[in-house]
């Protein structure tokens, strides 16, 4: 009920977006929402109503990260121009392997993204670089796309090791993954998702430039200039449009600010 009081009171206010705005864009703005492990059926009908009954700018990619036993439900209810994803893959087809999905699963089900590598998976379920980047050739492989998640922890940024870092977790990546065309890389400082902490338009700059140096030394020149860089941490409407307005920052991944109205404001922040 709350949920649908916040709903309409949003819809109300919000300014009409104008549906006819064409951007110039080499990488498209990319914006995904992670709904992680929250939600039921009801609570997805109202995200799905604010989506569907909101202006969305047509220049933005927008995917939806539903928990695994809702991806069909999504899928089915969202129209076909959102992306639905994965929260998380393992990189088989099928086996004795309890617990798990495959990409193969996740394509089933008519969604073609998956988020891998996300730092509560590396944390809270010791996925480590060399199997984050097993599952992410295995998705590539089977045709998804993939949202592939690095970023540092407090203590790594306090000593001086954030490029360092998301280097190690990008090259462990480039060891297997030859084809970048469908990854679009996540830079997800540890301590800003979930904390409130946001990175400063600058702080996220800098990562991301250093990213995209970083794909053209160790990838390509090509490579680098098409791939896609979204930053994620505490990202709000209120400091979504100053981040999306840095050269260097190709959208955005969102957990919390996912769940709410504002939602579509961040997808909109490039035009509102
Ligand atoms: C996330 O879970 O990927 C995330 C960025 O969360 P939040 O926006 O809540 O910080």
């Amino acid at each position: 009920m709350l949920l649908k009081l916040l709903f309409r009171s949003f819809s109300s206010t919000s300014k009409p977006f104008k549906c006819s705005a064409v951007k110039a864009m080499g990488r498209k703005f990319t914006v995904g929402g992670n709904w992680k492990m929250n939600g039921d059926k009801a609570t997805y009908d109202g995200l799905i109503a604010n989506l569907t009954s909101n202006c969305l700018d047509k220049e933005v990619d927008v995917v939806i990260g539903a928990p695994a036993c809702y991806l069909e439900y999504v899928r089915t209810k969202l129209p076909s121009t959102i992306g639905v994803a994965a929260q998380n893959c393992f990189y088989k087809k099928s086996g004795a392997f309890t617990g798990e999905i495959s990409p193969e699963m996740i394509l089933d089900n008519k969604c073609d993204w998956v988020i891998i590598g996300h730092s509560e998976r590396r944390q809270i379920f010791g996925e480590t670089d060399q199997m984050i980047a097993e599952k992410v050739n295995y998705a590539l492989s089977v045709g998804l796309k993939v949202i592939f998640c690095i970023g540092e922890t407090l203590e790594e940024r306090e000593a001086g090791k954030t490029h360092e870092v998301c280097f190690r977790q990008m090259q462990a990546a480039a060891d297997k993954v030859k084809n970048w065309d469908n990854v679009v890389v996540a830079y997800e400082p540890v301590w800003a998702i979930g904390t409130g902490k946001v990175a400063t338009p600058e702080q996220a700059q800098d990562v991301h430039a250093a990213l995209r140096t970083w794909a053209k030394d160790k990838l390509s020149p090509e490579i680098a200039e098409g791939l896609r860089i979204i930053y994620g941490g505490s990202v709000t409407a209120d400091n979504a449009p100053s981040l999306s307005k840095q050269p260097d920052i190709d959208g955005f991944l969102v957990g919390g600010a996912s769940l709410k109205p504002e939602f579509v404001k961040i997808i909109n922040c490039k035009s509102d």
